[in-house]
């Protein structure tokens, strides 16, 4: 075979818990399909999270943070577990991701909730609704009510305590998490719902306007909006109408927790976040599982997913997504599970098992 035309560089962050033990599988499947499509890649494998405090004290040393930064993207297990509840310096592992994510100035969060046809019987809702759900929450992460000035807590004019936040939004960052949310609806099934609170808040106005005035800019893309109280009722009702949805920090925050209990797989679910230029975030929206941690019980395939949105959506390489999406859904068909989401007459693996045949299958698809 011919030397490999383009490299890329991914920081690999195990991170705690089963962390180390499903990034294991992704490396090996996003080694194999850039074999296959005639690329390269170089791993950098640096701490985070518990790991990190344990050998450098601080959730995130500079060197992960340059590290990534300098990298082409970046891919993290899971951060956290039992063992740094209560430390002594109170530095809590959770606080690394949010300084990466800081630090790699990520302000679109992409969370699918795709219902497998091989596991529509672990969605919460009824067969007949869950069946074909395929889409993907878009959610603003660095703005509005979470970050928004004035916040605290005062007393009012009756000498009352209050808390306070406020809910602030730019036209530049709402032109910013737009244009994401065209571009991703454009990859998948050209249909945006824009969700927001436009009847009664004055940041929701601005946000319908400048997504409406971009709309002429994504002429292929359907453009709808729907309330937010709304879009969570049709969520339950009917998944099926949405392809692409778009929403600000906190009704994001909410609607893609709701999103992803449709399909009941945690082990399953992946998930972007992504900037304006520099490397994007993929990481699985399930923690470190310290509960089955070492156990090699862990379901790999939100991380292997995780790799194929890297690929999507990072590198812009999608036929090395499309074999690896292809090669979950065969192994599944093939009728290999890890526990979660395992039932009778299936074949149990445990974690690396299932890494192994998701490889078998990469190859049995070339
Ligand atoms: P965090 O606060 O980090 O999100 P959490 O306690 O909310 O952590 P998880 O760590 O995701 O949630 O674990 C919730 C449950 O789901 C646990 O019982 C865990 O074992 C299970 N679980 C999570 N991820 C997986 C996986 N990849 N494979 C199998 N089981 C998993
Ligand atoms: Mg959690």
């Amino acid at each position: 075979a011919a030397a490999p035309s383009k490299s890329y560089t991914i920081t690999l962050l195990p991170g705690d818990g089963i962390g180390p033990e499903v990034i294991s599988v992704a490396k090996n499947a996003l080694k194999l399909v850039a074999s296959l499509e005639g690329f390269e890649f170089k791993f950098k494998e640096v701490p985070v999270g518990g790991a990190a405090l344990d050998l450098t004290g601080v959730p995130l040393p500079e060197e992960t943070l340059s590290t990534a930064k300098g990298s082409d993207a970046v891919l993290l297990g899971a951060i956290g577990g039992y063992k740094w509840d209560n430390n002594e310096k109170h530095l809590k592992p959770e606080t690394g991701l949010l300084q990466l994510r800081a630090g790699l100035k990520v302000f679109a969060n992409l969370r699918p909730a795709t219902v497998l046809p091989q596991l529509v019987d672990a969605s919460t809702l009824k067969k007949d609704v869950a069946e074909g759900v395929d889409l993907m929450v878009v959610r603003e992460l660095t703005g509005g009510i979470y970050f928004g000035k004035p916040r605290g807590f005062g007393t009012n004019g009756n000498g009352e305590e209050i808390g306070f936040n406020t809910e602030v939004y730019t036209t530049h960052e709402i032109d910013r998490i737009a244009r994401v949310a065209f571009e991703t609806a454009r990859k998948r099934g050209g249909k945006l719902c824009s969700v927001d609170k436009a009847n009664v808040l004055e940041a929701s106005m601005l946000w319908r306007k400048r997504v409406t005035a971009l709309a002429s800019e994504y002429p292929d893309v359907e453009l709808s909006h729907m309330y937010v109280d709304n879009a969570a009722m049709q969520l339950v009702r009917n998944p099926k109408q949405f392809d692409t949805i778009v929403t600000n920090n906190i009704f994001g925050d909410i609607l893609s927790d709701e999103a992803s209990m449709i399909t009941g797989s945690i082990g399953m679910l992946p998930s972007a976040s992504l900037g304006e230029s520099g490397p994007g975030l993929f990481e699985p929206i399930h923690g470190s599982a310290p509960d089955i941690a070492g156990q090699d019980k862990a379901n790999p395939l939100a991380t292997v997913l995780s790799a194929a949105m890297l690929l999507k959506y990072g590198l812009g390489e999608e036929m090395a997504a499309r074999r690896i999406e292809a090669a979950v859904l065969d192994t599944l068909d093939r009728g290999y599970r890890t526990g979660d989401i395992h039932s009778a007459s299936q074949k149990l693996v445990g974690c690396k098992e299932m890494g192994e045949q998701v490889l078998k299958s990469i190859d049995s698809k070339v």
